[in-house]
């Protein structure tokens, strides 16, 4: 039997084209696509009209069933809310609405005093 490895070959190199066929056409698929590779490849007989009976349309969510390939859902359009959050000013010590009139500032921490006390009310530090 000379001729057998030949067609062994030829058989093995069939089923391998067969095989990348599944392969790259599962992989556009929500498939296992080496897993059905390495099936076909290794029992073509099986794999592939399996393969072609379970294979799910092209872009289909996982658990749709085959068939009718449906039109495809619109992505879902985020739109990120309009920045209209505006941080209030910042305002370091941030002094109370009524200011003393004659006041001073702490040099420490900004905030206001009368100019009479000697130790900065918010903060403690010396204001002489
Ligand atoms: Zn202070």
């Amino acid at each position: 039997m000379q001729g057998n490895g030949i067609y062994q070959l030829i058989g093995l190199a069939i089923d391998a084209a067969i095989a990348f066929w599944v392969y790259t056409d599962a992989k556009k698929r929500p498939m296992n696509a080496i897993l059905w590779a390495i099936g076909t490849f290794l029992v073509c007989i099986v794999f592939l009209p399996l393969y072609l009976i379970l294979r799910k349309p092209v872009g289909a969510a996982p658990g749709t069933p085959g068939g009718q390939p449906q039109p495809l859902p619109l992505p879902p359009t985020y739109t990120p809310p309009p920045p209209t959050f505006t941080p209030p000013p910042a305002q370091p010590g941030s002094p109370p609405a009524a200011l003393p009139k004659q006041g001073k500032f702490c040099p420490s921490c900004g905030a206001p005093h009368e100019g009479t006390v000697k130790f900065c009310p918010s903060c403690g530090a010396s204001l002489s």
